[in-house]
């Protein structure tokens, strides 16, 4: 440890001489991957990308990323959008609150900012949604400030190259890295300094068994002339994640499903699912049709049940759902005690964004039996 912290000070307190950002630049113009929002320094498109990507793997993000431009080409559009229309295009990428931090960011610029995207990485932090991430990437790729961009994979190659102990997530390990990215920063090519960290972490530097012996950085990486690469960065302390109960009730009519649009701080906001009675733990079928629940959305017993399905696990990033569904006979239905839940028509054009556990459920499932 001792040795570790000693040379962190040696890379703060002198002059960084060795040229990481020549070195990464070079092998990013040979090896980077051709992506549309590498074509442009529109902002928007920047800021999309950006958004798309975070936690969403370039092959999964680029096909969402292609439809939400092509249906919202500008900041303009996007803030027309009703709330639907974007979460239909964000439907199975997950993290829904980003689109709605986009979607709001999007309508806040062009109410408060005349339409025009802020050009500095100080005016763009201060949009609601716009993070430390996107700003950097947005100031810097899409207007040449010189801001370093840390995401997960910059602060993988940086953890690595200077050998650094500090846990993943916590403050000193965002203080050390911010500090180190700024001095490797490329001041002249923010942009291309910063895409390149970005690409050489997503490519070469990967989580798993990095090709060190083939690494450009190889005679200067701490970690690796330290033997040390498999430790770098110190992960995160696994924190158990909550366990959750969904008993979703199935209630049809004709083509007709009742759905409510969710909302409130829980997870899935703006989606649409089913009613549902969330229990502590995993209860029998028997005890749920049995529930003060049950019987109060049903003002009683309810209609028969046609089918419980098994229950099915739903791993979210602090969550595990796990989710049955109570498939009711449609033509017994005679009413349901709750005013947050609608009609939807699913075979309809303009069918809600759904989360995706109802979404296999709707298209593997429910209509078939
Ligand atoms: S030597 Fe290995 S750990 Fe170091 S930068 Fe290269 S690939 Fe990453």
């Amino acid at each position: 440890m001792q040795i570790f912290i000693y040379l962190e000070q040696f890379f703060l307190n002198q002059p960084v001489t060795m040229n990481f950002s020549g070195e990464i630049t070079a092998w990013y113009i040979s090896n980077k991957r051709e992506l549309p929002w590498r074509e442009t320094a529109d902002p928007y498109k920047i800021w999309v990308s950006e958004i798309i990507l975070q936690q969403t793997r370039v092959v999964q993000g680029l096909g969402y990323y292609e439809r939400f431009i092509k249906a919202f080409p500008d900041v303009h559009s996007l803030a027309r959008a009703t709330t639907d229309q974007v979460m239909r295009l964000w439907q199975g990428l997950g993290y829904y609150s980003r689109a709605v931090y986009l979607h709001e960011a999007a309508q806040h610029i062009m109410k408060e900012l005349g339409g025009e995207i802020p050009d500095s990485y100080r005016e763009l932090i201060r949009i609601r949604g716009i993070g430390e991430y996107t700003a950097a990437a947005i100031a810097s790729i899409a207007f040449q400030e010189p801001v370093p961009l840390i995401d997960g994979n910059v602060f993988r190659v940086i953890a690595r190259l200077f050998n650094l102990p500090y846990e993943i997530g916590t403050a000193k390990a965002k203080k050390v890295t911010g500090e180190i990215a700024e001095r490797i920063l490329d001041p002249k090519r923010p942009g291309l300094h910063n895409q390149a960290m970005m690409e050489f972490g997503a490519l070469h530097c990967v989580i798993k068994n990095p090709d060190c012996n083939n690494c450009i950085l190889r005679n200067e990486c701490l970690s690796f002339l330290n033997n040390n690469v498999k430790n770098r960065p110190v992960k995160k302390k696994r924190v158990k994640k909550a366990q959750r109960y969904f008993n979703y009730l199935v209630v049809r009519s004709g083509n007709s499903i009742l759905m409510r649009k969710r909302n409130g701080k829980d997870i899935w906001k703006y989606l649409y699912d089913f009613p549902v009675i969330e229990t502590p733990a995993l209860e029998d079928p028997a005890g749920i049709i049995a529930s003060e629940e049950w019987k109060y959305h049903f003002k009683d017993t309810g209609p028969p049940v046609q089918e419980v399905t098994p229950v099915f696990k739903h791993v979210l990033s602090h969550q595990i759902i796990h989710i049955r569904f109570f498939i009711l006979q449609p033509e017994h239905f005679s009413g349901f005690h709750s005013k947050d839940y609608k009609w939807v028509n699913l075979s309809g054009r303009n069918k809600p964004a759904v989360p995706k556990p109802i979404h296999n459920f709707l298209s593997s499932y429910a209509f078939k039996h």
